[in-house]
């Protein structure tokens, strides 16, 4: 009886005071399109993909992680509503957010770069992303250029920016993860490519970004005034199906993907194709 009294105390005490009064009082932690972003956010457990490479991310959202002998790389940060359970999951593997110092980011968009502001304050980590991604992300404001850009939500910016340039790897202690450059979803888009190893075993992993042509209505890949951004797309699916890869993380996950980086490119020539044959009227 005077346990469960207790309990009941407690939970009242939490929903006067508790994480959501906190988050919403905290700019960097003000959910964004909470209805809409619920069903990325399905709980996932926390674990480890292979050698140093971690997954701390959710159902819908992929959020990575990499052990190094000077701390932890995360990829990606969610929305700003998924911070609390990110830092979480890192603590669940036996690290903490403190140990995080290099923060990558695939896309300025809002489902993958909103919670990074709150994720490198929390840990004092630098964010690295693309040239034409930095842009966006310093300032929060969305790239007129974007197809999606009708649709977009404001990120809560991100002060400072370390530019990733494509091949030149970018190195924390004993690991070295390859930039990518993968535009055409978003212009500034980069995917991720490390070495894991499991004693003598060691595979080509690589955090993808997306690589769906999808855009606000009206908007048309087949238009000639949009021809950089296919032609961006085009590349990216190869560059992606070229790449040295044994294992794959989506920045969204794809349960219907086989194989690593090529059933990827596959997947997203297929819809690149669909799109455009729907554009055509056929
Ligand atoms: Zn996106």
């Amino acid at each position: 009886m005077m346990k469960r009294a207790i309990s009941i105390s407690l939970i009242a005490l939490l929903q006067s005071v508790g994480p959501a009064a906190i988050a919403n009082d905290d700019p960097l932690l003000r959910p964004i399109a909470p209805d809409y972003a619920k069903r990325w956010l399905a709980p996932e457990k926390p674990g480890r993909l292979f050698g140093n490479s971690y997954h701390v991310g959710f159902g819908g959202l992929s959020v990575g992680l990499i052990r190094t002998s000077a701390g932890l790389i995360l990829i990606d940060g969610a929305v700003p509503q998924a911070v609390g359970d990110i830092e979480a999951n890192i603590r669940a593997l036996g690290f903490s957010i403190r140990d995080v110092k290099l923060i990558l980011s695939t896309e300025p968009h809002y489902d993958h770069a909103g919670g990074i502001a709150a994720l490198a304050r929390d840990s004092g980590a630098t964010v690295v992303a693309s040239a034409y991604a930095a842009k966006s992300l310093e300032s929060g404001v969305i790239d007129a250029a974007d197809p999606q850009a009708a649709d977009l939500i404001a990120i809560p910016a991100i002060p400072h920016i370390r530019i990733a340039r494509p091949g030149v790897p970018i190195r924390l202690g004993d690991v070295s993860v390859m930039p990518v450059a993968t535009p055409g979803h978003t212009m500034g888009s980069m995917s991720w490519r490390w070495s894991s190893c499991e004693g003598r075993t060691c595979r080509n992993i690589v955090f993808a970004a997306s690589l769906n042509a999808i855009s606000s209505d009206g908007y048309r890949f087949s238009d000639p005034a949009n021809r950089v951004q296919l032609k961006a797309v085009q590349s990216s699916i190869a560059a992606m199906r070229a790449l040295p890869c044994d294992m794959i993380m989506t920045s969204h996950p794809e349960p219907e993907l086989k194989g690593a980086c090529r059933g990827y490119a596959d997947m997203a020539a297929g819809r690149l194709n669909a799109r455009l044959r729907k554009e055509a009227g056929q």
